[in-house]
């Protein structure tokens, strides 16, 4: 079955920064969208901030079965309304893989419920990206239980999230520090899977191993199909499915929202 992917970048570090604009010509969402697109099971379109509406309409949004992100210093410029609106598309079924810096994303912060505060440093620090859950479906494929990035921005605990459902992997850094770099939640009926690599000045969007976690990422937070689905709203079942004995008068007038 094809997964509908949509690859949503805030493109805006490309257009002022000449290094990540030599590393990224296309932007970091052609990078990654191009490596999806070998895939034939894969509908892989892009959407960028600064379309109308952040080129996510409500046609894309029921359109999309999973939604990649890449933000950073444009998080407050994405629309309140935009964000809630995917983060209700996730809890019906939608998949979300938020990268590196969008764990200061609104959509992730509504979904997660915290701070997602955490530590970093630029310095250009090796990353060793370990697998702590063998066997996991997101890791298909890794030649070896730990990811070599030679170069990236170090993220380092406290990472602020609330317990991962799932931890895929944890980073080690050059200098020392240590950080939860894949977790997965469900949110109602949709998953949510974080991946910390992909910081804007180092290629790491290039990497064959990273490219490979994204697009398993997405294998795995994709909708199910044939499972019950996430209803909204909080109906009142006044008819009982079976007979109750109980003799009670309810008083409606403290039920009102
Ligand atoms: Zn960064």
């Amino acid at each position: 079955m094809s997964i509908r992917v949509t690859v949503w970048h805030e493109y805006r570090h490309e257009k002022k920064n000449k290094t990540v604009a030599e590393i990224y010509p296309k932007g970091m969402h052609e990078a990654i969208a191009s490596h999806l697109r070998k895939s034939p099971d894969l509908i892989v379109k892009t959407a960028t901030l600064d379309e109308p509406e952040h080129g996510l309409t409500d046609e894309v949004l029921q359109n999309t079965d999973v939604m990649t992100w890449w933000g950073h210093m444009a998080h407050g410029d994405v629309k309140d309304e935009i964000a809630q609106k995917v983060a209700q598309r996730v809890r019906e079924g939608m998949g979300l893989i938020v990268l590196h810096s969008g764990h200061y994303a609104k959509v992730f912060k509504l979904l997660m419920g915290t701070n997602c505060h955490l530590k970093w440093r630029e310095a250009a620090e090796k990353e060793r990206i370990w697998v702590v859950n063998p066997g996991h479906p997101i890791t298909r494929g890794l030649n070896s239980d730990c990811i070599v990035i030679d170069h990236e921005e170090m993220y380092g605990e406290h990472f602020d999230i609330p317990e991962p459902d799932e931890l895929v992997f944890v980073s080690w850094f050059e200098g020392g520090e240590v950080f939860r770099s894949g977790c997965v939640w469900k949110r109602g009926g949709g998953r949510v899977f974080y991946f910390r690599p992909g910081h804007e000045t180092f290629p790491s969007y290039h990497h064959a191993d990273v490219l490979k976690v994204i697009e398993n990422g997405i294998r795995y937070v994709a909708p199910q199909a044939g499972v019950i689905q996430y209803r909204n709203g909080s109906p009142n079942i006044k008819p009982s499915l079976e007979p109750i004995k109980a003799e009670h008068v309810v008083d409606e007038s403290i039920h009102r929202h």
